[in-house]
């Protein structure tokens, strides 16, 4: 599955926000600066305190998506995070490529973040199904993940946790 051809590869900034972790201080920043690709050139990421809260709620409502068990519970939660979006789509070549965006050029970065991250999102539970976000099923890690493999079989966050866990299985097995 070739997301790009949906325009919406800012799923994987839905991902990577869900999973930042909100312990480190002064991860909001980090996120915006390592992001940065995202946002419209010379866009301010110095951000309030109430800034930060609310990427820390987008965060968290992106997350209560991907580990939601049913469909209510995704749309449910999906909703709550599609509330929080302003989107007006543009064109734009930025990178090379014509491709939309979902926020205003001009929006304050917490807009911009927080519609492109439910847009995304939404854009890829519509046309893929809810069941193609997820929970790593890697012992300890608890990251999401979007599932793009053809047959909808993913089952960790990243290569580093399918093959952790494929040697604990293996040391398992050798025990007993
Ligand atoms: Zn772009
Ligand atoms: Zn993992």
């Amino acid at each position: 599955m070739d997301y790009d051809t949906y325009g919406s590869t800012a799923v994987e900034l839905a991902i990577d926000l869900a999973n930042a972790d909100a312990q480190v201080a002064g991860w909001v920043e980090a996120f915006l600066d390592s992001h940065g690709e995202w946002f419209t050139e010379g866009t301010v990421t110095e951000l309030s305190p109430q800034q930060r809260e609310a990427v820390a709620r987008t965060s968290a409502l992106v997350r209560d998506v991907a580990v939601a068990q049913s469909e209510p519970e995704v749309m449910d939660r999906l909703n709550a995070l599609l509330a929080l979006a302003s989107p007006r789509p543009y064109a734009t070549t930025h990178d090379g490529e014509l491709h939309l965006h979902y926020a205003r050029p001009d929006a304050e970065v917490v807009e911009q973040l927080t519609t492109t991250v439910a847009m995304g999102l939404s854009q890829v539970v519509v046309q893929h199904g809810w069941r193609r976000l997820g929970v790593c099923s890697a012992e300890g890690c608890g990251h999401v993940y979007v599932d793009t493999s053809r047959n909808a079989s993913r089952r960790y966050c990243s290569n580093t946790c399918a093959s952790r866990s494929t040697v604990a299985a293996y040391r398992a097995r050798q025990r007993t």
